[in-house]
Formats: structure tokens, sequence, C-alpha cells
């Protein structure tokens, strides 16, 4: 019966677009506009026009600055300065404030997980905190003659030659723990509700907690490694009902809760960790 659902699935999807490209995945902001680039703007006065130094205010309260450019149609971006708004040279300014004002939840969402992103890096130092299975562990850094890491359960201890935290090895510990595990939990959990699983893999995508492919591919990001186990099994839970459900209808919701009887709250408690994936 549910090989049938599943083959189903794969009938209705696949009629426009090939079966591997095919993905239903756990997003951070579902229906949200995408995340916007963060890299600094250019001020050099080239193509793309020149940023003013003085920041304007929104009638909505928001401070923004200003870049006229030559493009044709008005682009909102989010830097490590703010939020900086590119509009065609002749564009007046109650357009863009209009345009500002559209936007706006959009933009309050985008300048708070800036924040937290920052706030999340800013704690990567000796004394600050990192998360790892739900634990929030103090980060002790120390010199040594080679670079390592040792992360358990109760404490995190980077040492680097330089002396400081090293983001990229950090990653790269998290990535060998979700290697050794979560392949093996995701095939545990679809062996014992017999989930037709092809195969699972990591992934790093920076939006998503995980998808899943009409031809029953999963993939897990390795920062689920940084959640609490429950959280983590959850978002394992939510893959593999898409191998019989390709959709988020009433019945995928039924699976997901039979494989995780807490799945509406943590459903509501994996959003605040949204940052994680942006780091
Ligand atoms: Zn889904």
């Amino acid at each position: 019966m549910k090989t049938k659902w599943r083959d189903w699935a794969i009938l209705a999807l696949t009629r426009a677009e090939a079966p591997d490209r095919v993905a239903v995945g756990f997003w951070t902001a579902l229906f949200a506009p995408p995340a916007a680039p963060t890299q600094r703007p250019r001020a050099d006065g080239g193509a793309t026009g020149t940023v003013e130094d003085k920041p304007r205010r929104s009638s909505t309260g928001l401070d923004y600055r200003l870049e006229r450019a030559r493009r044709k149609s008005i682009g909102l971006i989010i830097t490590t300065d703010g939020l900086v708004i590119r509009a065609p040279k002749w564009t007046p300014l109650y357009e863009i404030d209009a345009a500002i004002t559209e936007r706006h939840a959009w933009i309050l969402a985008a300048l708070a997980r800036q924040t937290a992103r920052r706030s999340q890096l800013a704690a990567y130092r000796d004394g600050g905190h990192v998360l790892f299975r739900g634990n929030k562990l103090k980060v002790e850094v120390r010199q040594g003659l080679f670079d390592s890491i040792d992360l358990t359960e109760q404490h995190c201890i980077v040492t680097t030659i330089d002396g400081a935290f090293n983001a990229y090895a950090f990653d790269e510990e998290l990535k060998r723990i979700a290697r050794l595990e979560l392949p093996e939990i995701a095939r545990n959990m679809a062996t014992d509700a017999g989930l037709p699983l092809a195969s699972v893999t990591l992934s790093s995508a920076r939006t998503m907690w995980g998808s899943c492919t009409s031809t029953g591919r999963v993939r897990l990001n390795f920062r689920l490694l940084q959640l609490a186990p429950e959280l983590m099994r959850h978002v394992v839970a939510h893959e593999l009902a898409h191998l019989v459900e390709f959709n988020h209808s009433r019945r995928f919701w039924a699976i997901v809760e039979g494989l995780d009887p807490n799945t509406k709250t943590h459903k509501r408690a994996i959003k605040a960790y949204a940052v994680l994936l942006e780091l």
C-alpha cells in the first residue's frame, strides 16, 4: 500500500521535471522572500552606483541607505551595515518609501536574522559558546602545536596554532560526527516504520534542515547535530514521511506524528534555530 502511494506521488510530480530534481524540503522560512545577500554594498561609484553615507528614515521608521544605480527596478538588500535600497536614478523618494512599506515585515525579519547571526558568530571565541546537541557549551580556545577540536556534550575545547577559534574546523567536526550518526538514525527509523528510503546523505544547505526527492533520496543538514536530539529526530521524521506523502497534506502530518508524537511542539521549537543554518 505504501509503495503504491509513493508511485502515485512520483507520477504526479515527475511529469514536468526529472525525478532527481524534484525535492521537498524542511525550509526555515516557508513562503518568505528569498534571503537577501549579506555582502557589503559596493561604494566605489562603479556601474552599480554609489551608496549614500547618511542613512535616511522611511515613513515606517526603518533606517536605510540609498544607492542610485543603473537598473530598472527597486532592490532591497540587507548588508552588514543594515538595509540598502538600490533604485534607478530617477525614481522619486515616495516610490522608494512605498517599496519599503510594502516589504516592511520581510525587512524586519531579515534584519532580526542578521542580528542573530552576528551575535552567534561573535560567540565563536574563547569564553563564548556553541550549540551542540541542544546544549549551550562554553568555548575554550587554547594555543597548541596543531589544530584540534574536542567536542562532547559537556565541553568544546578548540586548540589552534594561532590561538583563535576556527569556525571552519568546528563545522568539519560537526560534519564528521553527522556522517557517523545521521544516516544510521534515518535508516533505523525508516526500517522500523517500513518506509522506502533509497538513500540518505548529508547536506550543508543554508536554508533547509532536510529534503527528500520523489525517488526516495533524503538529505539531512549536518547542523542537525547542533539541535536537541528530539528536534533532530523531528526533522528526520518529516523527511521520512515524504517518502510516502510527497506533500504537506493531513495524511503527511499524520505520518510525521506517527514517527514523532510531539510533532506540534517540535515544529514550533525548531523555528528558533533557523539562524544556525546561515552561519
Ligand atoms: Zn516537507
